[in-house]
């Protein structure tokens, strides 16, 4: 699909197709009538959105299957639950997150009252990617919803059957004024992203990031970037082995490592080594079996990705990296089977970009300072997981590093809590998703003072000596 798409309201309906311009200027007046929306107003529009999902789950599974081969457990726990979650857990806070809050007078306000409000933005544009496709493109809009924000949606063109759908349960759940819904591909986005949208909440790669990013700056629109990166692991001397692998194991090659916070690589202290690989080759064994013939095991997107991946396990055994599982593939049906590599040399490809595939190489260490240096070395991850049973191992690392969020003990669980922002730092993201934060992100915090009782005028000339006084405050 090409610039100047057009969507439709649906059977029967009398409008005539909206371009993409129509649609924001729709929205543009309905923006301004929904910063007086109230939060029973927003709930309720939120719960149409659960309803329309709730009553799509066949062909969500469908969709997802005929995309990436997601198995339907999956899909209820990576797709629809986090979705319901984010609705839920707004509609039963957002009364709450609503509500000004009251901040204390200063000593020089004293006689002032101060409040916080959150106003919603206005328009705000989601452009998704395709790892999961609903979670991350209803995911926002919920918080769009709660904020008070109107929305256009552009999901990705690489998950055709879950793209098709979502336009079509966007498209009976909600007037065009309120949310709309462009399939197509990246020129699609590119012509969106001409409009001055109050906030633009993209997730994606660090590359498109950055086109995003400049694009806002034409208009000074916020942003929040879900971004990507390689996200490290470390699992120390006194980790438990069993549970340790079978969590990583888990992050890794749910949804083929296709997950933004898929652990990307691992160090495994060196005294260590051979039992941890015995142990994620047994957990592998035990949750996939044979995985080409697993149900429960997914498929990379397309051809393109399964020969990048491909690569990236040859050109890393071409530099000497040893195959402990897996190491084979089969291109007909973008099957990459769950592979641990060891031996891995730091200029491999495999550790300059972002695997996103079934891939896991284990790095083995002596001094932990040698694992920090490293991932300090890198672009702030999106994730950092540390394995250990010292608390005080686990403090340091997390203190010495920086990462948009980790897990002890566990991987990828953090996005999942719903009291958790969720986000990167620099290279990985900028600003939070979830719960409340993902309200903040569309919402404007908009500071009202009050003077009920004249304190002010002592800001007024003629000074004399009270602006001394003040500086003692
Ligand atoms: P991508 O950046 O290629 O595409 C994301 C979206 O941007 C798609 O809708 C695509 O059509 C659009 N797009 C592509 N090129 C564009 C351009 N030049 N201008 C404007 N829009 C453009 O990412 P992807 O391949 O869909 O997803 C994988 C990446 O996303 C990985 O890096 C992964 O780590 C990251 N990711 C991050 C999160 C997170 O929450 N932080 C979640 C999932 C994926």
């Amino acid at each position: 699909m090409n610039v100047g798409s057009r969507i439709t309201l649906g059977p029967g309906s009398a409008t005539p197709a909206l371009s993409i311009e129509d649609v924001f200027e729709r929205q543009r007046t309905r923006a301004i009538a929904l910063r007086v929306s109230t939060a029973d107003e927003r709930i309720a529009t939120l719960r149409r959105l659960e309803k329309a999902i709730l009553g799509r789950r066949a062909a969500i599974y469908a969709a997802l299957a005929a995309d990436l081969h997601k198995p339907e457990a999956e899909a209820d726990l990576s797709e629809i639950m986090p979705i319901l979650s984010e609705i839920r857990h707004t509609c039963r806070h957002l009364k709450s997150w609503m509500a000004p809050r009251r901040v204390p007078a200063t000593l020089a306000m004293l006689g002032t009252k101060a409040a916080i409000r959150h106003e919603p933005k206005g328009v705000s544009l989601i452009i998704s990617p395709w790892n999961y496709p609903f979670n991350l493109t209803f995911g926002p809009l919920a918080s769009a919803i709660g904020a008070g924000c109107t929305a256009i949606i552009k999901p990705s063109e690489l998950t055709p059957h879950s793209a098709a759908l979502m336009a079509e349960i966007v498209r009976d759940t909600f007037a065009p004024d309120d949310v709309a819904l462009f399939e197509g591909d990246a020129s699609v986005a590119t012509a969106l992203l001409d409009l001055p949208f109050d906030h633009i909440f993209f997730t994606g790669s660090p590359a498109v990031g950055k086109v995003v990013m400049a694009a806002a700056a034409k208009h000074l629109a916020s942003v929040t970037l879900e971004l990507g990166g390689k996200s490290p692991v470390i699992v120390d001397e006194t980790a438990d082995l069993k549970k340790s692998a079978r969590s990583i194991v888990w992050g890794k090659f749910a949804n083929n490592g296709q997950t933004c916070i898929a652990p990307d690589y691992a160090y495994v202290h060196e005294s260590r080594m051979p039992q941890f690989i015995d142990a994620a080759r047994g957990a592998i064994a035990a949750m996939y079996g044979d995985a080409a013939a697993s149900p429960d095991y997914c498929r990379i997107v397309n051809a393109r990705h399964f020969a990048r991946v491909r690569n990236l396990i040859d050109d890393a055994t071409t530099r000497g990296a040893t195959i402990h599982a897996g190491g084979t593939a089969d291109a007909g049906q973008n099957f990459v089977a769950p592979t641990l590599l060891s031996n891995v040399s730091a200029d491999s490809l495999i550790m300059q970009e972002e695997i996103f595939g079934p891939v896991l190489p284990i790095l083995p260490y002596g001094d932990l300072a040698m694992p920090v240096r490293e991932i300090n070395a890198r672009p702030k991850p999106l994730a950092l997981y540390v394995y250990t049973k010292d608390k005080a191992i686990a403090d340091r690392v997390i203190t010495e590093t920086s990462a948009g969020g980790s897990c002890v003990n566990a991987s990828m669980a953090h996005f999942l809590h719903a009291n958790l922002p969720f986000g990167g730092v620099n290279n990985s993201g900028i600003g939070n998703a979830h719960g409340f934060y993902g309200f903040r992100a569309f919402s404007h915090e908009r500071a009202v003072l009050s003077d009920k009782f004249s304190a002010t005028p002592m800001l007024f000339p003629p000074y004399s000596g009270r602006v001394k006084q003040m500086i003692k405050m």
